[in-house]
C-alpha cells in the first residue's frame, strides 16, 4: 500500500482534546490530518473504539478543585465565544451552576474546597448558608436539601454540547487546511526517519509527529509502544424525558452539582434540559456508582458499551431528579453508559512518549470544558516544545 501525503503531524482521534489540538496546530501554521473514526452507529454491533462525547451536556464552569486546572479551565471557558463565531456553530449555553452539599464537604478547611477556592480565584459567586433559601426566588423549578450551602457561579457557568464543540473545532480547523479521516487508526510507527499511522482500510499516512489523542483507547489497536498508565472506569448517566414546552421552560435552570446521601449514587452532576438526537428533550444526571467497573482489555470496555448493566442505579437515578425537580412532569427514564479515562495524579496526560509520538489524553471525568485548551497545551509541545509559563506542567 502506497503511503499518502507528508503531514507535519497526523492526530489520531477526533475527540474533544484531538479535535481542539487539530485545530490549533492547523492555526499555528501545520500541515495536519486529524483521523479518528464518526460515532457508531448501533452500540450493540460495534466492533470498534466508543468515546467519551457522545452526549449533548458537559457541565463547564470556572471553578475548578485543582489548582493547576485552573489557569486552563478559564483560558477555555473564554475562548468559547471567539470559537463559536469563527464556526458559526453554537456549543455553550451559559446559564450558570449551582454547587450544593453540607458543610463538611464545601467549607472544611482544605486546598479542594469550592468556598475557600472562589474566594481565593476571584471567581465570581453568591453563597446561600444552610436555611438561606433565597436562592429558590431565581429557580423555583429545583430543590435541594434545607441544610445544604448552596453556591450559584454566574455565567459563563452552564454547560456545552460535546458533540457541537467538536464539530466547531473541525470547521476551523479544515478552514486552515487539516485533512479529517473519519477511520480508525490501526498502527503508528515512528522509524527513526519518520512516522506513520495506518488506517482499518489499509490507508497509510506519513508524518512528521504524530499526536495520539484517543482517550480511554490509548493503549489499545497499537498506538503506543508500552501501554501508559491509565485507568478506565465506567460511568452511569441517567436520562429523565420531558415534553418540549416543560424544556422550553426549564431550558434556563443552571447546571447543579451536589452531594446525595443514597446507598448507590454519589456525588451527582445535573444538565438540565437539552434535545438530543432522537428527536426528544431529556435532563441529565450522572453520578458515581457502588458498582462502578474498571476494564483493563478492549473486549471488556467494548462489552460495557454493548450490554454493561447500567440500569441497576436506575431507582436511585429516578429518585434524585424527582427530588431535584419537585414540579417537573417526566415522561419516563433510562440509562446511559459512558467511560472515564484516569491517571494517577488526577491531571490530563500530555508528554512525548516516543521521539516523534506524542500523547494527549485522560480528562479525569472533567475534560470536556477546558479540552480546548488542554489541546492548545499540546498542540503547543508537538509544535515546538513550548509550555506556558503559567501553567503547572501537566504529564499523568
Ligand atoms: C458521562 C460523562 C460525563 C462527563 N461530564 C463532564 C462534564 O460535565 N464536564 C466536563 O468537563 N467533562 C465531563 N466529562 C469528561 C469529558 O467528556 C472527557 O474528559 C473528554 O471527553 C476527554 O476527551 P478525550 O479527547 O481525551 O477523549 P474522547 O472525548 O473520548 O475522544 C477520544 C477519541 O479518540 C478516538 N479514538 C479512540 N481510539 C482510536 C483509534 N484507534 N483510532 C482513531 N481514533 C480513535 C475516539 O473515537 C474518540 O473520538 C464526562 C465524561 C463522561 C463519560
Amino acid at each position: 500500500m502506497e503511503q499518502e501525503g507528508e503531514f507535519d503531524v497526523v492526530v489520531v482521534g477526533n475527540g474533544l482534546f484531538g479535535s481542539a489540538a487539530a485545530r490549533h496546530l492547523a492555526v499555528l501554521g501545520e500541515s495536519v490530518a486529524l483521523v479518528g473514526p464518526g460515532e457508531p452507529a448501533d452500540a450493540l454491533t460495534h466492533d470498534g473504539v466508543f468515546a467519551s462525547h457522545y452526549d449533548e451536556g458537559r457541565l463547564t464552569r470556572r471553578f475548578d478543585r485543582r489548582p493547576s486546572w485552573a489557569p486552563v479551565t478559564r483560558r477555555a471557558v473564554d475562548g468559547y465565544r471567539a470559537l463559536e463565531e469563527e464556526s458559526g456553530i453554537d456549543f455553550h449555553h451559559p446559564v450558570g451552576a449551582l454547587i450544593s452539599g453540607p458543610a463538611g464537604d464545601l467549607t472544611a478547611d482544605t486546598d479542594e474546597n469550592p468556598i475557600p477556592i472562589l474566594l481565593e480565584r476571584g471567581i465570581d459567586h453568591t453563597l446561600y448558608e444552610p436555611g438561606d433559601r433565597s436562592w429558590r426566588d431565581a429557580y423555583p423549578q429545583i430543590d435541594l436539601p434545607t441544610d445544604y450551602y448552596v453556591i450559584h457561579e454566574p455565567a459563563p457557568a452552564g454547560h456545552i454540547n460535546p458533540r457541537r464543540l467538536i464539530a466547531a473545532q473541525n470547521l476551523v480547523a479544515e478552514s486552515n487546511g487539516a485533512m479529517i479521516v473519519r477511520e480508525l487508526v490501526t498502527e503508528v510507527v515512528d522509524d527513526g526517519s519518520g512516522a506513520r499511522i495506518t488506517t482499518e482500510s489499509g490507508r497509510r499516512i506519513g508524518a512528521e509527529k504524530v499526536l495520539v489523542a484517543a482517550g480511554a483507547f490509548t493503549n489499545f489497536n497499537g498506538l503506543v509502544l508500552e501501554p501508559l498508565p491509565l485507568t478506565i472506569e465506567t460511568e452511569v448517566v441517567a436520562f429523565g424525558r420531558v415534553s418540549p414546552h416543560e424544556a422550553a421552560r426549564l431550558a434556563s435552570t443552571p447546571t447543579v452539582s451536589y452531594s446525595i446521601d443514597d446507598p448507590v449514587i454519589d456525588s451527582i452532576y445535573m444538565v438540565p434540559p437539552v434535545l438530543y438526537p432522537d428527536g426528544d428533550h431529556y435532563i441529565k444526571l450522572g453520578a458515581n456508582t457502588t458498582s462502578d467497573l474498571f476494564p483493563e482489555t478492549l473486549p471488556e470496555i467494548q462489552d460495557w458499551f454493548r450490554t454493561g448493566d447500567s440500569d441497576f442505579a436506575l431507582p436511585s437515578f429516578e429518585s434524585a431528579l424527582t427530588s431535584l425537580w419537585p414540579t417537573t412532569e417526566f415522561l419516563g427514564f433510562e440509562s446511559g453508559r459512558c467511560i472515564l479515562c484516569r491517571t494517577p495524579s488526577g491531571d490530563p496526560m500530555i508528554r512525548k512518549v516516543e521521539e516523534r509520538v506524542f500523547v494527549a489524553t485522560a480528562g479525569n471525568g472533567g475534560g470536556a470544558k477546558s479540552s480546548d485548551t488542554w489541546g492548545e497545551l499540546a498542540a503547543g509541545l508537538v509544535h515546538d516544545g513550548r509550555w506556558p509559563a503559567d501553567v503547572v506542567r501537566l504529564d499523568g
